[in-house]
């Protein structure tokens, strides 16, 4: 028997959409054996005051060490996870993690050190999110003004009142809330004086070419006159040399983080660091 052309060609179509779901299908799969064999791990990337370039605190950003395949980049998994709803499990994991790693290094002496976690839209959309952070510091005896979580533009804008009452319970609770990737989304600037934050974190973007291009040393000049007139903290991402630190610096900038002053480190090479500077 001989098929015809758009026979053939809903065949090909059907076997493509076949694979690519079952790649997710086994990617999603993989997920959740990570989880439940513990193949996640974070990786703390420092943040420094720009006066003394001191270490005030840390980012967590998760990685996923899946046996016979190596390292893989949140970039890569945490959009699937996204898309999945498993990000809900893996963020309460990171929640966790996160806390007690930071707790512990306070109690090896580090007690200044904060702790900056990347919350997901679905996470920060469900309403027993505040509940979680309540009793994960509970648990883990945190001082709640040490815990900072990082919201992008996108979470916050998706439903309005929902972010101011959750924001206003976040805060109640003591924990500090940065807005990720800043300048990226959409936000409005009318509703950032609604929203109890307490930091703007400048996107890499903004960064990346702020010595060659003009109209970034602007923008993120801008920001930081902005952020500092709503009394809030700023915090630039992406530093990767020292033309960028010194504009930032100038321009008043808090904290920077960025490869040029460190990489995200593993724990043990965290706290050698933190040794290091202290
Ligand atoms: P982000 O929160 O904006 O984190 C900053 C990203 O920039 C990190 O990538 C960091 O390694 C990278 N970075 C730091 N310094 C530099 C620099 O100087 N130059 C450049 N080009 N990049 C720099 P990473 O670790 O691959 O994470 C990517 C994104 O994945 C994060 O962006 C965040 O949105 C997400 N992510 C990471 N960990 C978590 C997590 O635990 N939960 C959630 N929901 N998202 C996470
Ligand atoms: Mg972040
Ligand atoms: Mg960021
Ligand atoms: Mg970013």
């Amino acid at each position: 028997l001989v098929k015809n052309r758009s026979e053939q060609k809903m065949e090909i179509y059907s076997a493509n959409m076949e694979e690519k779901l079952s790649k997710r299908l086994k990617l999603e799969a993989k997920l959740q054996e990570g989880l439940e064999k513990e193949h996640f791990l974070l990786h703390y990337q420092p943040l420094f005051n720009s006066k003394a370039e001191e270490i005030v605190g840390v980012e967590a950003l998760i990685r996923w060490q899946e046996p016979g395949v190596g390292m893989i980049s949140p970039g890569k998994f945490i959009p699937i996870a996204e898309r999945n709803g498993m990000i809900v499990k893996i963020g309460d994991w990171v929640l966790k993690r996160a806390c007690k790693q930071l707790k512990k290094w306070h109690q090896l002496g580090y007690e200044d050190i904060y702790i900056s976690i990347n919350i997901a839209p679905q996470q920060f959309s469900d309403d027993d999110f505040v509940h979680k952070v309540e009793s994960i510091l509970l648990e883990t005896k945190l001082d709640p003004s040490y815990l900072e979580l990082e919201i992008t533009e996108r979470a916050t804008m998706k439903n309005i009142e929902h972010t101011i009452n959750m924001l206003g319970q976040l805060r109640e609770l003591g924990v500090k809330i940065a807005i990720d990737d800043f300048g990226t989304g959409y936000s409005s600037l009318s509703y950032l004086k609604e929203f109890a934050i307490t930091k703007l974190k400048i996107d890499k973007s903004f960064v990346m070419d702020l010595t060659t291009n003009s109209k970034n040393l602007a923008i993120t000049e801008t920001i930081i006159m902005m952020a500092h007139n709503l009394n809030l903290e700023v915090t630039a991402e992406g530093v990767e040399n020292n033309g960028q630190l010194e504009r930032l610096k100038e321009q008043g900038c808090d904290t920077l983080q960025g490869y040029f002053l460190s990489l995200p480190l593993p724990e043990n090479d965290l706290l050698k660091l933190l040794k290091i500077k202290k």
